[in-house]
């Protein structure tokens, strides 16, 4: 991944009514583009060229927050398509009956983490040695930093869905398994 914020592959309004354009371009013109102006104030000659994994497990502090913010915001967008929700199919529904039990318990996990989440954060689908686990981590904490290979992520920071649910992020979460969830892209993951 390059160190940039990605182009989109939908438009911003693509994912209404389950996400709304507001919340979408707040979140990717305020948000997402505020972290990365105040990454590109903070890279050193040269790095912007690096890959951006290899920058966020270089940073620290402020730089590390914003970095981090900056790759866990690229991989939000992919983690969503226009159209999305059901349930995974190949490989990754095997993984996933393997290792939760089925689909549903998945969902359950990825639910239970996202509220059990105190505070701002991201609940992430992660291949774990071979092993699939759901996990969530606070502020602009990242499993690059560790072992752990993300295949899906979701932000329950307030801004990702405030305008659209208000305090009610179990309703958030609940669209989002429903309405957005991009299987494609974690089966791709988990292939690649
Ligand atoms: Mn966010």
């Amino acid at each position: 991944m390059k160190v940039e914020v990605i182009e989109l592959p939908y438009a911003q309004d693509a994912l209404a009514p389950a996400m709304s354009e507001k919340t979408f371009s707040f979140h990717y013109e305020k948000h997402h583009k505020g972290y990365m102006k105040k990454l590109e104030a903070a890279l050193e000659a040269g790095e912007a060229d690096k890959p951006l994994e290899e920058v966020v497990k270089a940073a620290s502090g402020g730089k590390f927050n914003n970095a981090a913010q900056v790759y866990n915001h690229n991989f939000f967008w992919t983690s969503m398509k226009p159209g999305g929700g059901g349930d995974p199919s190949g490989d990754l529904k095997d993984a996933i009956d393997r290792d939760f039990g089925s689909v549903d318990k998945f969902r359950e996990a990825w639910k239970a983490s996202g509220a059990g989440q105190f505070g701002s954060g991201w609940v992430w689908l992660v291949n774990d040695g071979g092993k699939l686990a759901v996990t969530s981590t606070s502020n602009a904490e990242t499993p690059i930093t560790g072992s752990a290979k993300p295949l899906l992520t979701m932000d329950v920071w307030e801004h990702a869905y405030y305008l659209d649910h208000q305090n009610a992020r179990g309703t958030y979460i609940d669209v989002w398994l429903e309405k957005l969830i991009n299987w494609d892209f974690a089966a791709a993951n988990l292939a690649g």
